[in-house]
């Protein structure tokens, strides 16, 4: 009953790591199986040897693994958080991109600066309050910053991304490491220049409609 959420982390865990988001098992996927359940990528399984029955499904209310060969990803805490405080959350993403994570050690919100930005993240990427990595407190630091906006960075440690399916949140987790990347390059130079108001408040609207 769970093949399809099983299926579905494994493809994204997958285009996560081949877009160099992350390096060997670093980082992590999850969605939601049925009302009850999730699935996640399992806890120091390589993503180049990882296979779809390795995924971990893990009960909701709970946060104990069910039927699996393995134990949930360490990060879990975080994202049963965002699940269980955003009904509408149907994807999870969490990346070690390099120039997301160079602004999380800045501890540095990426403040929307090309017309994109508004339309995928709804707003300025924030950063959450550091705890350590496992640590309920992450989760808590986590839905905070998220606020009701699609990504949020880990303060010296990576990013994470929500939707309203993983293709959404992996959408996200890509456009933001990009942007990242212009940002920190624009920052080299001089003072990078935000968005007009009337852009920000257009791209607010498309994001509210798309998400
Ligand atoms: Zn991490």
């Amino acid at each position: 009953m769970f093949e399809e959420a099983r299926h579905d982390v494994w493809v994204y865990a997958r285009k996560m790591w081949e877009a160099n988001l992350v390096v060997a098992s670093a980082g992590n996927v999850s969605c939601r199986a049925g009302a009850q359940h999730i699935a996640i990528t399992p806890s120091s399984i390589p993503y180049e040897t990882l296979q779809e029955e390795e995924i971990v499904i893990v009960d909701l209310a709970s946060g104990n693994a069910v039927d699996s060969l393995h134990k949930p990803s360490y990060e879990l805490p975080m994202h049963l958080s965002i699940y269980r405080s955003m009904p509408d959350v149907q994807g999870v993403v969490h990346t070690h991109a390099p120039y997301v994570t160079a602004l999380s050690v800045l501890r540095k919100p990426l403040p929307p600066i090309i017309d994109e930005m508004m339309i995928y993240f709804g707003g300025t990427v924030e950063v959450a309050e550091y705890a350590f990595t496992g640590t309920d407190a992450v989760g808590t630091h986590v839905v905070r910053a998220l606020g009701d906006r699609s990504g949020a960075m880990l303060a010296n440690h990576g990013n994470v991304c929500i939707g309203r399916s993983l293709q959404k949140a992996m959408h996200v987790a890509i456009t933001m490491e990009s942007c990242a990347q212009v940002y920190l390059e624009a920052l080299k130079i001089g003072e990078p220049v935000t968005l007009p108001l009337e852009a920000i408040s257009a791209g607010r609207r498309m994001f509210e409609e798309r998400r």
